[in-house]
């Protein structure tokens, strides 16, 4: 009964494997979950509160499409003043991150068009090109390289099918950062081909050791071929309001909104008072927790470096670590067997693409106690 497309696409790696730690744990088995990238911490205070005034206060109704006006404003503002892209308010769309993305590919790719990204990279973002009948183009990225989507990589790849460049800097699953280097040799190709541009910058503010967050959108005569896209999930843990925003040129942004218009409306209306309250409120909660994450990484490195089968640079930006491992089975029957031998949840490296085969995504959003225990028994097991 189901149609064609829907059998191109593949079950959600980290999702799957979200729910399979859920039932485990409704069985009664003590699982330690490191699966999918969601913070610990509750939402800060003051953004619950400014959507709870909102439901108070009767905003439960229609907005327009591309979202709250004040909150685009906010967005755009900082786009402009944090990140460099020259835009405004009439640039934004407040949706969902996932669905930003989906709407974005949905509404630039042709079939068989191609889109270059980097492989491992997120699981969703191949299905979307495939729901489009696009096809998905991997750029092979080196832990030699620490990860990054290098531009001499992605010329050799680009075929007059070419449409799209999208990657994602800091990266899931890796927590690659890509260099300033590196974005401008991305928009002269981009250039040069006359190619679009997706940028999932969601993890922007969760960068480490000083390193600064460079947008393309920002670079010379990039702004007309890119779209942006970013989020509060997981800057302000608010991973189940599921809000983010995407920020694109005219012409992409019309027919992008069609997409939002005939799915699914607007985003959440009280949820956008939150994201305004986010936008516009203290960033003291977020200096903070990722002045954590930086720690659990610190805390997560030492500890794999007392495990022999697992090796690993530090990341150097989001909340993952994407560690090669040792021994003979793929990388799904090992967090199948960890699960089981270790009761730790975490997702195997196939599920982001071929070459992340032999690797394991450990999430380490969650509590020091967790992440101690849990490597404590991967050790064990994996001994
Ligand atoms: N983006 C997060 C992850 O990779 C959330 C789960 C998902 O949507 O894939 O774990």
């Amino acid at each position: 009964m189901l149609a064609e497309r829907i059998n191109r696409i593949h079950e959600s790696g980290t999702m799957k494997m979200k729910e399979l730690a859920g039932q485990k744990k409704a069985e009664g088995k003590k699982i330690i979950s490191f699966t999918v990238g969601e913070p610990d911490f509750d939402t800060p205070k003051h953004i619950v509160e400014a959507a709870k005034k909102a439901l108070d206060e009767g905003k439960t109704r229609y907005l327009d499409a591309p979202g709250l006006p004040e909150l685009r404003q906010a967005i755009a503002e900082r786009a402009k003043k944090e990140n460099g892209i020259p835009c405004d308010s009439s640039n934004v769309i407040v949706t969902p991150t996932k669905q930003a993305i989906f709407e974005t590919i949905i509404a630039t790719i042709n079939e068989g068009e191609e889109v270059i990204m980097p492989d491992p990279s997120w699981v969703t973002y191949e299905p979307c090109v495939q729901l489009a009948g696009g096809k998905a183009v991997p750029c092979v990225t080196k832990e030699e390289s620490q990860w990054r989507m290098r531009p001499e990589d992605v010329a050799e790849l680009i075929t007059p099918k070419t449409k799209m460049i999208l990657f994602n800097s800091p990266s899931n699953p890796c927590g690659a950062v890509e260099t300033h280097e590196d974005i401008k040799g991305l928009a002269d190709l981009a250039k040069d081909h006359n190619l679009v541009v997706l940028s999932d910058e969601v993890y922007e503010k969760i960068i480490f050791d000083g390193l600064k967050h460079y947008s393309i959108a920002a670079e010379p005569g990039m702004m007309d071929r890119t779209i942006t896209i970013s989020g509060f999930s997981k800057t302000y843990a608010m991973t189940g309001w599921r809000l983010g925003w995407l920020i694109a040129p005219k012409p992409i942004f019309k027919g992008i909104n069609k997409v939002q218009q005939h799915s699914i409306t607007h985003a959440v209306s009280f949820a956008q008072y939150g994201g305004l309250a986010a936008m516009t409120g203290t960033q003291e909660p977020v200096k903070m927790m990722v002045k954590e994450f930086q720690e659990r990484r610190d805390l997560i490195m030492k500890l794999m470096r007392d495990i022999p089968q697992l090796h690993c640079d530090t990341p150097k930006g989001a909340f993952y670590v994407f560690p090669r491992y040792e021994g003979k089975m793929n990388s799904e029957e090992m967090a199948l067997f960890l699960m089981d031998k270790a009761e730790v949840a975490l997702t195997g490296g196939s599920s982001f693409g071929a070459a992340g085969e032999q690797h394991l995504r450990i999430s380490y959003a969650t509590n020091k106690k967790n992440i101690q225990d849990g490597m404590e028994r991967v050790k064990k097991a994996l001994s």
